[in-house]
């Protein structure tokens, strides 16, 4: 098989385009393609400073790298989660990768914001892991990104494709009302960006294979049961029926927002009376969690 672009021996296929590409021009169509969703959206500039959220995994390792090679400014930031056979992988991993390639790292360790593992959070609140899971990242991420200009996460297009079918199924019209590739600052809160939006999860994975990036390979032992690993089965088991569906899925969402979904009227957002996030209650999320592990150690 032969390079579409340069007739050189492909390395890469890729169904959903029906393309087949070598090493260098499937990396430099992928920085193109990065760099191209990061200018539509006016995610970013050169001269801001961006926070990788990296968790040791491969979107997030493999946007890490694309960021540096197209010479933005970043800094890294793990959270340990804590989890039993899982996180120091993780935050090992991830601390390699930022010594091999000479860049800044932040980690902050989930029990000394809140006390305990995610786990024990998960049972304290009595809610799904994943659910207190992320409202914790996103706060502590959005805490640490105050003098930042920018967020970014590794969210793919299986990701956001995956999450908009469910979005579309629950008719959650909030959630779908604020799925974007990017999240404007407001007030308090940091603006958020998803760069690698429109690049799947296979595309990903020649990626760093392809760039010999070390990366954490398994999955969470608390995604067990999660609704968001269901939804990716379905639309995977879509795309291989029908190639080219999520992109065209998740794109014809983004670029017709309006049309499927009334503009949301902008929530009315408060600080939080304990710690000052903005968030529609009088007590956010997180300092209502911190209260009740607090109590549980009592
Ligand atoms: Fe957290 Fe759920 Fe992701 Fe595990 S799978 S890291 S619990 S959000
Ligand atoms: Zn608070």
């Amino acid at each position: 098989m032969k390079c579409r672009r340069c007739n050189r021996e492909a390395q890469v296929y890729l169904k959903s385009y029906n393309i087949s590409l070598c090493k260098e021009c499937f990396l430099e169509l992928f920085k193109r393609k990065v760099l191209s969703t990061i200018n539509k959206f006016s995610m970013f500039s050169f001269k801001d400073k961006i926070l990788v959220a990296v968790s040791g995994g491969k979107d997030s390792l493999c946007l890490w790298d694309v960021l540096v090679d197209l010479g933005f400014n970043t800094e890294g930031l793990h959270i340990n989660l804590e989890i039993e056979n899982h996180s120091s992988s993780l935050e090992e991993i991830a601390k390699k990768f930022a010594s091999k390639n000479n860049l800044k790292l932040r980690v902050i360790n989930i029990k000394d914001v809140l006390g305990v593992d995610i786990k024990k959070a998960s049972r304290i609140s009595k809610r799904e892991p994943c659910r207190i899971c992320g409202m914790v990242k996103r706060y502590v991420i959005n805490k640490e990104a105050e003098y930042f200009d920018c967020v970014v996460t590794g969210h793919n297009l299986d990701d956001e494709s995956s999450n908009l079918l469910g979005n579309i199924l629950q008719w959650k019209k909030g959630y779908l009302g604020r799925q974007a590739p990017l999240l404007e600052e407001y007030g308090s809160l940091r603006k958020k960006a998803k760069p690698l939006c429109f690049i799947s999860e296979l595309e990903i994975l020649y990626y760093v294979s392809l760039k010999n990036i070390d990366y954490f390979p398994y999955v969470c032992p608390l995604s067990k049961g999660a609704s968001s690993l269901f939804y990716k089965n379905i639309i995977n088991q879509i795309e291989y029926r029908m190639p080219g569906t999520k992109l065209r899925f998740y794109k014809g969402f983004i670029e017709d927002k309006e049309v499927y979904i009334k503009k949301e009227s902008k929530l009315e957002l408060i600080p939080c009376q304990r710690c000052g996030y903005l968030t529609v209650n009088k007590i956010c999320n997180f300092c209502k969690l911190k209260e009740k592990v607090e109590a549980s150690s009592k």
